[in-house]
């Protein structure tokens, strides 16, 4: 090794110790007489110092350093003069007195700062990715995502789990995105699809008598980037046979727990994981996954509502749809300005308006109310009574905002439901330290798509009905419970799984209802339908994202800054320029012609 020790782990127990260093120059400061370097290595970083008296020819090369270059010290370590310690720094007791100095490698001025945390471009930082690792907030990604992963692989590996990989190359396996292709040289014509999830090959391992699976999966999903979306992201994916639900909920809920308890003990979660079915959650929070370190929650305004003669209020509620609503704390001051804010918001989130009644009398919230403290976009349609029954339904206290959506029932939950987040997020509401892991079940097994006029699955269509709901396959899909659920964090869905059908009359009825003809189930799912027919074990399972588990937990605004090498938001590689066109030449020997396309 060209190291005897790393920089960052020298402690006063070191004191007197001859050390071989290897790292990069952090920063370089020269006092004329004495030059001083932080050198750093993947541990950290140590003070060293060259002398020209004792060690002249050392001295002279570190006139020259910058910073990044890479370097071997050899010297002796020896404790800070007193009062030139520094307790910022882990090593900040000691400095290392330089013998020799080796240079072994330059470095260019680097593209941005190192040695400062400042925000960098994104797509600078990721164009030198290989500089940007070297920062401290990306190496404590990495570190953290190795830790996490090794402990998922440890705790599994300890109740009988196998780690199989699963192929990259394969079929179609839709999970609702588009596929990533890739085409055939030997049969021309012919594509391979980029697994969306290795859903279908881990049921076919449970076929195949697995029994305990799991895999650090990478899937391929072509959608448009997020923050929390990238084209690969990475899942742990687990499978499990003779499993009832409860099981993997469990497995699921001590898996987790074990990890915040052995890795993050610094944060709280709640225990037991809290349980929603999606209907409550639906009901309470207006979205399928709530953030749960605060309030807020929801409720149905309508009861008030049918007594306002607001005309949008009555043709809402004429036609089926809903009057929703709830009190945002100490917000009743909110000028104009900050409420049409609100209200582009819910409308981008297809809300056609935003009603609010901020309420601010010299009283004690519902019950003792002037109506001279209460501003509202609505105020002219509404009385005392009214503002006090919306006021008593959402819990709205003196000070508090009433914010409310009618309409459509799905467009009104999802307006609300991100509304929620906004203003938990507006009032700093969620604790960062908190994780607060919930499970969500019972979630549809369809759900209507009314662009397309048909059932989609709401998860993915291989979800095993709930007890007794079978029989609305037919006549009612939309009523169909399906034996699925999801964890979720902080407002992040963190992994959704299911119990599966293992039964081929029964998934063909399900694509049947999702409206696939019997050619494309037999091109597409045939494989797993043959499968049911030698001896299918019932097994179910779950997937949790671990980018996005990493980004909550790093308290990182994207999933990007827990990936080494991600894609830009565009879906584009900086580093190496990629998607970029191929040779003719191989073009040719996929029988590939390109056309261009007409504008
Ligand atoms: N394959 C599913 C997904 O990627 C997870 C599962 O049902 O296990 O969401």
């Amino acid at each position: 090794m060209l190291k005897s020790i790393s920089c960052g782990a020298l402690r006063d127990e070191n004191v007197g110790e001859a050390v071989t260093l290897s790292g990069w120059v952090h920063r370089r400061r020269d006092h004329g007489n004495l030059i001083f370097i932080d050198l750093r290595d993947r541990e950290g970083l140590v003070q060293v110092v060259f002398n020209p008296e004792t060690a002249a020819k050392a001295h002279k090369i570190a006139e020259d350093l910058r910073n990044e270059w890479v370097v071997q010290v050899m010297g002796e370590v020896t404790k800070r003069p007193a009062g030139t310690e520094n307790p910022d720094m882990p090593t900040g007791i000691v400095e290392v007195y330089a013998d020799d100095l080796k240079v072994l490698n330059q470095s260019l001025t680097p593209p941005f700062y190192v040695n400062e945390e400042v925000s960098v471009d994104e797509n600078l930082r990721l164009r030198y990715r290989y500089v940007d690792l070297r920062r401290e907030g990306m190496k404590e990604a990495l570190l953290a995502r190795h830790k996490v992963v090794k402990y998922i692989r440890d705790f599994l590996d300890d109740v009988g789990f196998l780690e199989i990989e699963t192929p990259i190359l394969i079929k179609s396996t839709p999970e609702g995105a588009r596929d990533h292709v890739v085409p055939s040289r030997l049969y021309p014509g012919s594509f391979y699809a980029l697994p969306q999830s290795p859903q279908q090959l881990k049921q076919l391992l449970m076929v195949g008598g697995i029994e305990k699976y799991f895999q650090i999966a990478r899937c391929f999903r072509d959608e448009d980037s997020r923050a929390d979306r990238q084209p690969e992201f990475t899942q742990l994916d687990l499978e499990m046979s003779f499993v009832e639900q409860e099981d993997i909920l469990q497995l699921t809920e001590e898996l987790f727990t074990g990890l915040m308890t052995d890795l993050f003990p610094e944060k709280t979660i709640m225990r037991p994981f809290p349980r929603l079915t999606h209907e409550e959650a639906m009901r309470d929070y207006a979205i399928d996954r709530p953030d749960l370190r605060f309030d807020l929650k929801m409720a149905d305004l309508a009861p008030i509502a049918k007594t306002v003669e607001f005309n949008v209020f009555q043709n809402v509620l004429d036609s089926g749809g809903i009057v929703k609503g709830f009190a945002a704390p100490g917000c009743s001051d909110y000028t104009r300005k900050q409420i049409d804010e609100l209200t582009d918001f819910v409308r981008a989130r297809g809300a056609s308006g935003l009603i609010a009644i901020g309420i601010s009398s010299s009283g004690n919230g519902a019950d003792d109310l002037n109506m001279a403290g209460v501003k509202s976009n609505i105020l002219r349609f509404l009385s005392e009574d009214h503002v006090k029954g919306f006021a008593k339904l959402t819990g709205a206290q003196n000070g508090d905002l009433v914010l409310m959506i009618a309409g459509e029932k799905s467009r009104t939950n999802q307006a609300l439901g991100a509304l929620r987040h906004e203003m938990g997020q507006r009032l700093q509401l969620g604790n960062p330290n908190e994780m607060a892991f919930a499970l969500i079940t019972d979630f549809p097994l369809f759900e209507w798509n009314s662009d397309d006029e048909r059932w989609d699955a709401s998860h993915h269509a291989f979800c095993m009905p709930k007890e007794g709901y079978i029989q609305y396959m037919d006549s009612d899909p939309g009523e169909v419970i399906a034996q699925s659920y999801d964890l979720i964090c902080n407002g992040i869905e963190m992994a959704s799984g299911s119990i599966r059908v293992h039964k081929r009359e029964l998934q063909e009825k399900i694509f049947e209802v999702l409206g696939y003809s019997k050619e494309q189930v037999s091109d597409r799912f045939g494989q797993i339908l043959d499968a049911f027919e030698y001896g299918a074990p019932p097994h179910g399972g779950i997937a949790p994202g671990i980018d996005r588990l990493l980004m909550v937990l790093l308290g990182k605004e994207s999933i990007r800054d827990v990936i080494a090498f991600p894609k830009t938001q565009s879906q584009m590689d900086p580093l190496f320029g990629s998607p970029s066109a191929i040779d003719g030449s191989q073009l040719e020997e996929l029988n590939i012609q390109l056309i261009p396309i007409e504008e």
